[in-house]
């Protein structure tokens, strides 16, 4: 088992420097899910590349990607494979041709076997993938997009005990140091004396060497924290609110909670307090943040 979870572990080797690659672990992902469901089909190319280009604009960076790369290029890993209506072998990485040689990949045999002899390994190989490239608040909605079913038991103590103690450290210094309000829209709910729907979000992800300190945090309600991972939401320079061009809602709640933030001021943190460090704003406008800030909102 231990074989497979550090291969899996090694697709994010050649990332380097905080650049995020999610395709192929994207792409594994989706396959892991397809695998529950049916455990000897194929994925013929052209039947799911409308799902992993979703997939791929909804949860990568912003730059222009193809289905195809991680298609070809992840049978290196060992993997997968790929065969056409020709036979076995992937036919490169030309998209037409992917298409029109009814290209199809699955999970290589040797994993499937494994995967048969020990049920355990697929909720551990999905959990090492969403581990290492995503942050926690985008687990469940990943697993959903890509349908795989994760039980509560399948998750490894020891991978994640140790991060799940310091991120309730950070929580409470960096909810603290924004006075127990959302960065964003001064959201500051509470049930008695707790905090209700508030979030210590990491700006760097912690997965990509983001440290769990206050000058790498943001406290956010639960709904700007799912934007902000997703790169709807960002911080400009000067500590502005950027929203994202692509973002678009018509309802007065959307332009409320969301358009109408362009260009707005961070709301804290408290005098003495760190704000929000210039590697990790980058890091995140350059990384996660798609596309281009709209203008500041008019009042
Ligand atoms: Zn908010």
């Amino acid at each position: 088992m231990d074989d497979w979870l550090e291969r899996i572990a090694k697709l994010r080797q050649w990332t380097g420097h905080g650049v995020r690659a999610p395709h192929k672990p994207l792409l594994l992902l989706y396959a892991l899910g397809r695998f529950q469901e049916d455990a000897d089909g194929e994925l013929r190319y052209s039947a799911v590349e409308e799902d992993l280009k979703r997939l791929l604009i909804e949860y990568g960076p912003a730059n222009k990607t193809t289905p195809a790369y991680p298609f070809h290029h992840l049978v290196s890993d060992g993997v997968w494979e790929v065969r056409t209506d020709r036979g076995p072998g992937s036919p490169g990485t030309g998209v037409l041709e992917l298409r029109a040689s009814g290209a199809a990949g699955r999970l290589a045999p040797e994993l499937r076997s494994a995967l048969r002899r020990e049920p355990a390994l697929l909720g551990r190989m999905a959990r090492v993938l969403l581990d290492l490239h995503f942050p926690p608040s985008l687990h469940p909605d990943l697993c959903e997009a890509v349908g795989l079913e994760l039980e509560a038991a399948e998750t490894d103590p020891l991978l994640v005990g140790p991060r799940q103690r310091r991120d309730r450290r950070m929580r409470e210094l960096v909810l603290t140091a924004y006075e127990y309000q959302c960065a964003f829209c001064g959201y500051d709910g509470r049930i008695g004396a707790a905090p209700v729907g508030l979030e210590a979000a990491h700006v760097r992800w912690w997965a990509f060497d983001g440290p769990d300190v206050v000058d790498n945090g943001l406290c956010l309600c639960a709904l700007h924290h799912k934007l902000f991972d997703k790169g709807v939401l960002g911080v400009g320079e000067g500590h502005v609110v950027m929203v994202s061009q692509h973002f678009v809602g018509q309802s007065a709640a959307a332009r409320e909670h969301v358009t109408a933030l362009a260009g707005r001021p961070l709301i804290g943190p408290q005098a003495g307090a760190a704000r929000v460090a210039d590697g990790h704003r980058a890091w995140h406008t350059r990384q996660v943040f798609h596309g281009s800030p709209r203008p500041a909102a008019t009042r």
